[in-house]
């Protein structure tokens, strides 16, 4: 008798050895061996025969690209966030969605809080400043802004959220929130609540931490940025579309708000022509939020747990439709 099928999955993003050998034991697996991300076509022509797909959440999982892979049972996500994916096609074809919330709040908090000292104590103008052989501040570099004492609006306070807070509060700052619940979670309750436009005009600070999906896409833009105290900083490690990018350069430009720290944009990798690269207000990071050792390999631990207990046809420890299941 024929030993029973294995199931096959395609992993596209590269893995460690020990990484490979654990789907290996399980599936029969197809590597993406090329540079950053597969082609559409790649990706395509590879999901024909698989079940499963582990991919960053960069992999454009749309309607189109489901339909390529008519055994697909599960995209396994790299990642928290799921706007990769058209949650509604892989519902109407039973395909289940995993991602990897919780084990990476620690990472992108610790550094939305490195972004908010960065910009008040102005360290990347620091930096440079020594390396042209400054020294001390005045003449030539200008003071910064404590963080204690100012207030910190959170805009979306969920895993990450929560922690920004956390982390925020040991730092001296007032908490402000606005969410689409109004009572704080009861590990945040000393977080208060604000409509959008409230906390726009009292926060020192503001920092986006909202998922990405229609009702969040452009959520500050134009009007939003009118509402800002010019001496403000926007912090954005969440996803780039939630800003209205132009409206922002906009903003920084006419003095609309003080600055901005951004870890994700509407376009990734950023254009090397964006205007944003041409502003001295602005630090720009290349979506780092979650790039530790330690944390990348919790997030991939999750990502090939999901991954092979799905296959298994076993529920996933992080399952986003679960609807699919029933
Ligand atoms: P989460 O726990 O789901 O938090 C998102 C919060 O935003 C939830 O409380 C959600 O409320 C709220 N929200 C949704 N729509 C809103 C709206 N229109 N107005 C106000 N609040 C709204 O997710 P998380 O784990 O904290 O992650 C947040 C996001 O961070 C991810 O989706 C991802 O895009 C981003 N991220 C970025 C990096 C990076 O490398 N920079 C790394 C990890 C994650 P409900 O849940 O009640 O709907």
């Amino acid at each position: 008798m024929n030993p029973p099928e294995r199931p096959r999955a395609y992993i596209a993003i590269r893995l460690p050895p020990d990484a490979r050998a654990r789907i290996e034991a399980e599936c029969g697996a197809t590597f993406f061996e090329g540079k950053g991300a597969p082609s559409r076509e790649e990706l395509m022509a590879a999901l024909a025969n698989a079940e499963g797909v582990l991919g960053s959440n960069q992999l454009p999982m749309d309607a189109e690209v489901l339909a390529s892979g008519p055994r697909l049972r599960v995209v396994s996500n790299f990642g928290v966030g799921f706007d990769n994916v058209d949650l509604k096609a892989a519902q109407e074809r039973g395909v289940l969605v995993c991602n990897t919330p919780g084990v990476l709040s620690d990472a992108v908090a610790d550094l939305t809080l490195g972004l908010i000292v960065a910009l008040a104590r102005r360290l990347p103008e620091a930096e440079r400043f020594v390396r042209e052989g400054g020294w001390g501040t005045r003449p030539g570099l200008a003071l910064g802004t404590d963080v204690r004492g100012k207030t910190l609006g959170i805009i979306g306070l969920g895993r990450i959220g929560i922690a920004v807070a956390e982390r925020a509060q040991a730092f001296g700052m007032s908490i402000v929130f606005h969410d689409v619940f109004s009572e704080s979670p009861d590990e945040a309750s000393f977080c208060s609540y604000r409509e959008l436009d409230d906390l726009l005009a009292e926060a020192d600070f503001v920092s986006l931490h909202v998922d990405l999906r229609p009702e969040t896409h452009h959520l500050v833009s134009e009007r939003e940025f009118g509402l800002m105290k010019p001496t403000a900083y926007l912090i954005n490690t969440s996803r780039g579309p939630v800003v209205d990018q132009a409206a922002l350069v906009a903003g920084l430009r006419s003095g609309e708000l003080a600055g901005a720290a951004l870890d994700v944009v509407e376009e990734e990798p950023l254009p090397a022509d964006d205007p944003l690269t041409t502003l001295p207000n602005v630090i720009l990071l290349p979506h780092i939020g979650s790039a530790t050792v330690e944390t990348r390999q919790a997030m991939l631990d999750l990502a090939i747990d999901n991954l092979l207990a799905a296959l298994r046809g076993e529920r996933p420890k992080a399952v986003v439709n679960p609807d699919v299941l029933s």
